[in-house]
């Protein structure tokens, strides 16, 4: 058979359908205000966007409570929302190009990685929460009574998704699978610098059969949607997945409103320790730059600390640097592209304010370290690794989200776990040592949600995400999910 033709993504670019309007009770609605987006990549103005405020949110949550109240989707057999789940999940793929392509328009990031990464993954989850629902069974608690406990898992009603920018289609995925198979209505806010995918993922749902109203959609930003959203006495729980300063607002809001149920998934600064006595270097650098460096170093999990026993320290600065190159930004609309664009010139500046932290700081670059391509307009930076950093200094200490090394030598096992602890963030973290003694020691005391021995790769929808201490206290993904959008619920029958 021919190859397929190679698609030219500039062309279809020009010729993206862009609609900024909210998704509210089934109907696309323009909201009060709108505000102009652009894209990363060059800087141009992608369209207008909805700027949902309170009218907005109100409207919205009281088409999901209407739809959750009269069971339209939350009374379904289990086996009923599975197909209409999997039907989502078919036609997330039928769309899949357009829904990469607005992805790498909208945040920047390399379309090989929008369609690879982010439309399959978004695909998947919808996939496997729909295959997992009518599987799940209740309880009979065993009290040795003339009367049967029944302990069942209910959905909570009307939950609030308030998701980052970085992975936009995959974070609201990991919200909406497990909710809306539980039964629950959701609406979901966007971050505003990404909102296009969110919108059409709610078109698709439409089209797949959700009934309306179940899933709404309202852009606009924190602190106009997002805080009148988290707010809101008609929403019984928030899914947060963003920073740890806006995580700690989710909890003041449910505080100063109706106590809502708050599971935040928050920011990380993960640490990656290396040992003398694992016995492939080459393998553990090229993972180590394939992490940091992926999406633009623009997620929770990059693991932006790396600590190097000093003996080993200046031949694996050696590897380390014979990588970055390799991840050196392009055009994202460029299928070979691997690194792409930050996702706007706040985030540029950012990131390019760590870098001159670091130097002030007396750290020393050891790859790239500067803007990249700012002739195309968009915003860009060269991957970057510090050498000589300590882990007290700023860009240890602070998450940069952005391709940032900061690279920490250690002299014995015991340093190099104080040193990683040594942090605010606990979301993931990884060792290497060809000793499994040392690998489990070091692993048991990494205080992470997520330990990785000798890799850093491996993901799978099965498995629970999510981090300790300030990054965060709710998991995402896996069956466990569940228990974030159910109230357990016990029913005393005399018998
Ligand atoms: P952010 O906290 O600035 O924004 C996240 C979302 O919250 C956006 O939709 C935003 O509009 C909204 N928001 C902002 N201020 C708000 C307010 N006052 N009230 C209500 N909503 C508000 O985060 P970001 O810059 O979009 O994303 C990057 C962060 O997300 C990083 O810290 C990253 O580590 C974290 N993250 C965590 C995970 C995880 O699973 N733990 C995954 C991806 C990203």
């Amino acid at each position: 058979t021919p190859a397929k033709a190679a698609i030219d993504w500039r062309a279809r670019a020009t010729e993206a359908r862009i609609d900024g309007r909210c998704l509210i009770g089934g109907k696309r609605v323009d909201a009060a205000e709108q505000f102009e987006k652009r894209s990363p990549i060059d800087g141009r103005v992608l369209g207008a966007i909805a700027r949902g405020g309170n009218v907005e949110i109100d409207a919205a949550v009281a088409s999901a409570r209407v739809a959750f109240s009269d069971g339209r989707w939350a009374h379904k057999p289990p086996a009923a929302r599975k197909r209409v789940l999997q039907r989502f999940a078919e036609l997330i793929l039928v769309h899949r190009e357009e829904l990469a392509l607005l992805e790498t328009l909208d945040m920047g990031k390399p379309i090989r990685y929008a369609l690879s990464v982010d439309v399959a993954s978004t695909a998947s989850c919808i996939q496997w929460y729909a295959e997992a629902i009518d599987k799940v069974y209740d309880e009979i608690a065993p009290t040795g009574r003339n009367a049967l406990a029944l302990i069942t898992r209910e959905p909570m009603g009307v939950i609030g998704a308030i998701v980052p920018w970085n992975y936009p289609m995959i974070m609201a995925s990991w919200k909406l699978g497990p909710a809306l198979a539980t039964g629950n209505s959701v609406v979901l806010k966007p971050s505003e610098k990404s909102p296009l995918t969110a919108l059409r993922l709610a078109e698709i749902a439409l089209e797949a059969g959700l009934p309306e109203g179940v899933f709404n959609v309202v852009p606009g930003f924190g602190h106009e949607a997002g805080e009148a959203l988290a707010l809101h006495p008609g929403v019984d729980a928030i899914g947060f997945t963003g920073s740890t300063r806006v995580g700690r607002k989710m909890l003041e809001y449910s505080s100063r409103s109706n106590l809502k149920r708050v599971f935040n998934e928050l920011g990380g600064k993960s640490a990656f320790v290396v040992f003398p006595d694992f016995d492939d270097l080459d393998r553990c650098a090229q993972t180590l730059a394939g992490s940091i460096f992926f999406n633009q170093g623009e997620s929770c999990n990059a693991p932006s600390r790396l600590f190097v026993h000093e003996s080993i320290a200046d031949d694996f600065a050696k590897k380390l640097a014979a990588e970055a190159p390799k991840y050196q930004p392009a055009d994202p609309l460029d299928a070979k592209t691997v690194m792409g664009a930050l996702v706007d010139e706040t985030q540029l500046r950012t990131v390019m304010g760590y870098i001159e932290s670091g130097s002030a700081e007396g750290a020393s670059v050891l790859a790239g370290g500067r803007q990249a391509r700012s002739e195309t307009g968009g915003y860009y930076v060269e991957p970057t690794i510090f050498d000589g950093v300590r882990n007290d200094m700023k860009i240890a200490r602070e998450e940069i989200f952005g391709p940032v090394l900061s690279m920490i030598r250690f002299k014995d096992e015991a340093d190099a776990v104080r040193m990683a602890n040594d942090s605010a963030y606990g979301l993931q973290a990884s060792v290497w040592s060809s000793h499994i003694d040392r690998a489990h020691r070091v692993a048991r005391a990494l205080h992470a949600g997520t330990v990785h021995v000798n890799q850093y790769d491996e993901d799978d929808i099965t498995v629970p995400f999510g981090g300790v201490k300030q990054s965060g206290n709710g998991r995402d993904k896996s069956l466990h999910a569940f228990e974030k959008y159910t109230e357990l619920k016990t029913t005393w029958l005399r018998i």
